[in-house]
């Protein structure tokens, strides 16, 4: 049998694109390495308590606002259920001794921060005109006609952020306040561009959701569309091989030594492995080289920890705590003092619902302090690793009871993950959080195309705009683009 697509990879951006064209009627496949699909989207139960292994909130999703209406028009909406937080406090900040409740809805988000910040109202407001300025010139984002040709859409790549926060104020404790969400794009002043800042910033501010019961029942809702659109999608098919006969890809080598064919394909894969499933000299070594050599983000290193039964309240909001004001020291200082900062959340206890059953904590960990154990595999990397983790889960709650010091005693298990858990089970490369680090010293060469020379054969996911939910999606929009007109997409999303 030949598919019109077949898609590597079953993370978000793959299973977007799936759901995209089979709502087209392309005959489709997705294909997986893993034993379930969804890639950061994974969950895990112990002890009866589901964890997400990534992705655990998301913006933009108010009736009007552009993921619900991607969602919608693909009839995710009516599958999933998503919960919004408390837009008065949908996260609290903890910087040093101080704290924030930051509010969301545009205005209310504008409003509490003036509360804190009054001297500093106008500074505020040119801060908001210019997430605006970056959000408006994107034209997925505002459903507006895409215009291959328009290079001053791009021509904000090589705004730094740091320069443009310190264009804004001089105000030290109000720059901590508006990079305080760092830990979702892993912020280094050296290289992080604005816009990285502004579309995620922009997006939680609009509003604030999370999935109740878990980030893989998006995945299962996608896949259970690409189903019932006829499209298959395939797990324990690890591919090897991209097969390609006169610069057109025509079938994949799967490990089980399948072979499937196709017109088009997808790759929602690190760009690195799916250079390293091509013949050499298809693509030019000065490409391959330049891929291999771009800078992955930092890993994390994540507690899931079972709470003992009504124990502790649960936080309806995200906890994001740095130590001091400098927000971006945890993501590119050294590892003194490590952990600098993290993120804090509970999950609800289904039967009691004013309490948390679980709680995650995300923190940045570099692939170096895990580099010794590289050759090994999930399960069998030794008892010195285990050590290792231990030591490190320890840190990290000691750090947590600084704020918090009721959870100590609510702890009935620590789970935990480093970057190799990553690694291994995501396939990206050394465990990084959120792919290849967009750069504004080099923003051509760190900002992927969707497109390769080979025609037929595409590339979306994180690695290749904006990573999130919101990036994934415009990039799985983008990249259906080799196969359907993405106007016509996007006025049908519009007209939904
Ligand atoms: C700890 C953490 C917390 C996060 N929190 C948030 C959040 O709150 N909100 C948010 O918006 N984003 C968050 N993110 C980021 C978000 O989860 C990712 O940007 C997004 O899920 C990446 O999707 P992707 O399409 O690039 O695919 P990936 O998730 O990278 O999936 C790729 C898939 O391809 C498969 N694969 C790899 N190699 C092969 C092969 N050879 N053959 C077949 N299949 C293969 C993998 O097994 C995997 O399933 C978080 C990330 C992390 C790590």
């Amino acid at each position: 049998m030949k598919y019109d697509i077949v898609i590597i990879g079953s993370g978000l951006g793959g299973l977007l694109c799936g759901a995209i064209l089979s709502k087209y009627s392309y005959s489709v496949c997705v294909l997986e390495k893993h034993s379930v699909v969804g890639g950061n989207l994974q969950t895990f139960y112990r002890k009866d308590c589901c964890f997400n292994t990534g992705m655990h909130y998301m913006g933009s999703l108010d009736k009007e606002q552009i993921l619900y209406k991607v969602f919608d028009y693909l009839g995710v909406i009516d599958r999933v259920e998503f919960e919004k937080i408390d837009s008065e406090c949908s996260d609290k900040v903890f910087i040093g001794d101080k704290e924030y409740s930051i509010a969301n809805g545009i205005e209310n988000y504008k409003k509490r921060l003036i509360s804190y910040f009054p001297d500093e109202k106008n500074q505020i407001e040119n801060y908001l005109s210019k997430l605006d300025e970056i959000w408006n010139k994107t034209p997925i984002l505002n459903l507006k006609k895409i215009n291959f040709n328009d290079y001053s859409q791009n021509n904000h790549l090589e705004n730094s952020l740091i320069e443009v926060i310190d264009s804004i104020t001089n105000n030290q404790e109000l720059k901590s306040v508006l990079l305080s969400n760092n830990g979702l794009y892993a912020g280094n002043p050296n290289k992080t561009p604005f816009y990285i800042h502004a579309l995620i910033k922009k997006s939680f501010t609009q509003s604030s959701y999370r999935i109740k019961g878990g980030s893989d029942l998006l995945a299962k809702a996608l896949k259970k569309i690409i189903e019932e659109n006829k499209g298959n999608v395939l797990v324990n098919k690890e591919v090897i091989k991209i097969n390609i006969d006169k610069f057109k890809a025509v079938s994949v080598t799967v490990s089980d030594n399948s072979t499937i064919y196709a017109d088009s394909f997808i790759s929602n894969i690190h760009p690195s492995q799916t250079n390293k499933m091509i013949d050499d000299g298809i693509f030019r070594k000065a490409y391959v080289n330049r891929i291999k050599n771009l800078e992955n983000s930092i890993g994390s290193f994540v507690l899931y920890i079972v709470l003992k039964k009504k124990s502790y309240r649960h936080i309806s909001s995200n906890i994001f705590f740095s130590k001091s004001k400098d927000i971006w020291a945890a993501v590119y200082k050294d590892n003194d003092e490590w952990p600098k900062a993290y993120m804090l959340y509970t999950n609800q206890d289904k039967n009691n619902q004013e309490y948390a059953e679980s709680a995650t904590i995300i923190t940045f960990m570099k692939f170096e302090e895990v580099e010794k154990w590289r050759n090994t595999s999930v399960g069998k990397r030794g008892n010195d690793y285990l050590e290792f983790k231990k030591n490190k889960s320890q840190k990290l709650l000691d750090t947590v009871y600084l704020k918090f010091p009721d959870f100590k005693n609510c702890i009935d298990t620590v789970y935990s993950s480093s970057p190799l858990t990553y690694r291994d089970y995501t396939g990206i490369p050394q465990g990084s959080m959120y792919g290849i680090i967009k750069d504004y010293n080099n923003p051509l060469n760190s900002h992927l195309s969707t497109f390769t020379r080979i025609k037929n054969l595409n590339l979306t996911g994180q690695n290749i705009g904006v990573h999130g939910i919101l990036g994934v999606t415009m990039n799985a929009i983008l990249s259906c683009s080799s196969v359907i007109d993405i106007n016509e997409l996007l006025e049908n999303i519009k007209n939904k």
